[in-house]
């Protein structure tokens, strides 16, 4: 059964989309630590993120760059922390969140409601 990711990256299910190109598809994540809070997905369905190729990981880490310089231009922090959980979600991706220390990025931290305006309006500013 394709993952809630696949389904998003066909449009199944909606999302606030980043940017996309042949391989991956980078779109906002519902549950933000911090406004800007994005995800990075490859197109191919692979679990565990060590489990694609090379070549997949080392597209994904030059995709995710571009991202991060979009998130950061957008949002004011210090930097685009990364990290790579996926202990949810079946669908290998990298978490993007503005940081200005290094709390930002304890994900047992409670999460931001942000309704979907707010949502859009983040959207509209990073996305390319
Ligand atoms: P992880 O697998 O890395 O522990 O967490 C999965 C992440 O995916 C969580 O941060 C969660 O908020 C996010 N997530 C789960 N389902 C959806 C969804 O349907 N849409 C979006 N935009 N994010 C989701």
């Amino acid at each position: 059964m394709a993952t809630i990711f696949t389904k998003i990256i066909n449009g199944e299910i909606p999302s606030y989309k980043i940017a996309e190109d042949e391989h991956f598809y980078a779109f906002l994540d519902i549950n933000p630590l911090a406004e800007g809070h994005t995800l990075v997905v490859p197109k191919r369905e692979v679990d565990y993120i060590f489990d694609l190729n090379d070549e997949e990981l080392a597209g994904m880490m030059a995709f995710a760059k571009k991202v991060a310089a979009h998130i950061r231009a957008a949002v004011p922090c210090k930097r685009i922390g990364m990290a790579v959980i996926g202990l949810d979600v079946p669908h290998a991706h990298i978490h993007l969140v503005p940081i200005s220390e290094g709390g930002d990025l304890d994900f047992s931290r409670p999460k931001l409601k942000l309704t979907p305006d707010e949502f859009k309006a983040i959207q509209a500013k990073i996305q390319f």
